[in-house]
């Protein structure tokens, strides 16, 4: 018999993990462990209305090429979708401004194409950078911003652009992590609207000009892990689901997952593993086999949110005129953002004429009382700030899902990846994966879960 491999957990990333391991060739037994009754983790589909949508994850960033590549890979590439051409919005003093092109995670390539979003003076403080000595170290994304742009800056086009993708706060996530290239004009001396500019250009003129930023599979985005799951037990890897690993030891040169309940706990050898869950739960399996790395993971805080997916009847109304709105902190409103899903996904749209769907997420990194309430306030509140945004003539909705992501999203605090070092000395046979790594993102999560096979493969 060849070498047994684990991958605990079914997640994109375990799933990615177990494709990579599945189709190497080499004589191998793969199992995923997945603790609940599916796969895909935060890639989810739910019933609105009659209609199979998704409730979490529903896009992922084109111009990488991972998750493109497994899209192709698994023979599904007929299926690849994209945002329609309706761009989004921001809210800021009460007003919705359509978002201003060419910005690098906020920060603008030209002054005045956020002039009016931000005040005459914002604008001014803005053009005129204060860029002072080469920072050493990480910084945080919002604290760098505000020394060189001004707060306004960080307020109302950084915050909200971050917290759509790890749901937490500039001022405290890692430049390095976040943000690469802002983090070594820092480091450079650099002025940032320098290389914000830089970014916009190769955006218009590079390889990447008028391709689509964000793609999705029609019939949404959690159809991801269904096709996956098949074309692995077609590869012959079998996926054992409600399986929850609970421990982890050394057995020689290899390993033991223990699963199952407390009382009657189930023991498996395997020559390799591949953990492939979020932080907290990799930290307690990881406690008697690499305490370092256990601690190092133990330090990394979440944040919850909550998608509420809403579906009215009739078509699309007129003021739901662009792709959604993001919102930031400044505003007193309780939702973060909103995505118009009919207006983003014409196959939707082409596939529900009669209704119209659209969904807001609430819940930033540290606010957990915005979610501490029952599901119907939840909804009452969302609408009501919608219909703060989009006006009181917004129809009611004939259904509603809740979908709650407690511990949705890992954030990458300034020194991040330093921090994270001890993860990366383990001991062979046993790779890490996911998230918390490398990037919260779709295509940067299968990135992790095929090196992280491809390091055991290889051991
Ligand atoms: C609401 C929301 C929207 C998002 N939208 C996007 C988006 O549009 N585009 C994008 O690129 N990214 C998005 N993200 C981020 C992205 O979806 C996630 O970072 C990514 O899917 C995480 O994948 P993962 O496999 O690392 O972890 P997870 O999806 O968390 O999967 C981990 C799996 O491990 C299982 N598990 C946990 N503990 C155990 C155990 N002890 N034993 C066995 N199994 C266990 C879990 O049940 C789960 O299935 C979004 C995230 C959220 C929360």
């Amino acid at each position: 018999m060849g070498r047994t491999v684990a991958v605990i957990g079914g997640g994109i990333s375990g799933l990615a993990a177990a494709w990579e391991l599945g189709r190497s060739g080499a004589d191998l037994s793969v199992t995923v462990l997945e603790g609940t009754d599916r796969v895909g983790g935060k890639l989810r589909l739910a019933d609105v209305d009659g209609a199979r949508i998704d409730v979490g994850a529903e896009s992922v960033l084109a111009r990488r090429p991972e998750a493109l590549t497994l899209i192709e890979q698994l023979g599904v590439e007929r299926l690849t979708t994209h945002p329609g051409p309706a761009g989004a919005s921001i809210v800021s003093r009460g007003g919705r401004w359509p978002m201003p092109r060419g910005t690098l995670m906020g920060v603008p390539s030209d002054p005045e194409s956020v002039r009016g979003l931000l005040t005459d003076e914002e604008v001014e403080r803005l053009a005129h950078e204060k860029v002072e000595g080469p920072v050493v170290g990480d910084v945080s994304v919002g604290d760098l911003v505000d020394a060189r742009l001004g707060r306004a800056v960080t307020d109302r086009l950084v915050e909200p652009l971050l917290a759509g993708v790890y749901a937490g706060h500039a001022r405290d996530i890692s430049a390095e992590q976040a943000v690469p290239v802002l983090a070594a004009a820092a480091h450079d001396g650099r002025p940032l609207l320098e290389v914000a500019r830089a970014a916009a250009e190769a955006g218009a003129k590079g390889v990447t000009a008028g391709r689509p930023v964000f793609a999705s599979l029609v019939g949404g985005l959690g159809t991801l892990p269904e096709v996956l799951e098949r074309a692995l037990a077609a590869a012959g890897v079998e996926v054992r689901k409600s399986v929850v690993a609970r421990g982890l030891r050394r057995d020689g040169d290899g390993w033991v997952v223990s699963t199952g309940p407390t009382t009657h706990v189930v023991e498996e050898r395997f020559d390799a593993v591949v953990v492939a869950v979020p932080a907290a739960p990799t930290s307690r399996l990881l406690r008697h086999v690499a305490p370092a790395a256990a601690a190092a993971l133990a330090s990394i805080e979440y944040a919850s949110m909550a998608i509420v997916t809403f579906a009215l009847e009739g078509p699309v109304p007129e003021v739901m005129d662009s792709s959604g709105f993001l919102v930031p902190p400044t505003e007193s409103l309780t939702i973060k953002a909103s995505t118009f899903s009919s207006v983003k996904w014409p196959w939707l749209a082409a596939a529900h004429p009669g209704r119209t769907f659209l969904r807001a997420s609430v819940g930033r990194h540290r606010e957990e009382s915005s979610l501490q309430r029952p599901d119907d306030e939840l909804v009452d509140v969302a609408l009501t700030d919608l219909r703060t945004v989009l006006g009181p003539d917004l129809p009611d909705p004939a259904d509603v899902h809740v979908q709650r992501w407690g511990g949705g999203l890992p954030q990458y605090a300034v020194g991040h990846r330093s921090r994270l070092a001890p993860t990366r000395g383990l001991p062979p046979g046993l790779a890490l994966c996911g998230a918390a790594y490398d990037g919260v993102g779709i295509p940067a999560c299968i990135a992790s879960g095929r090196a992280a096979a491809r390091s055991v493969l290889t051991r």
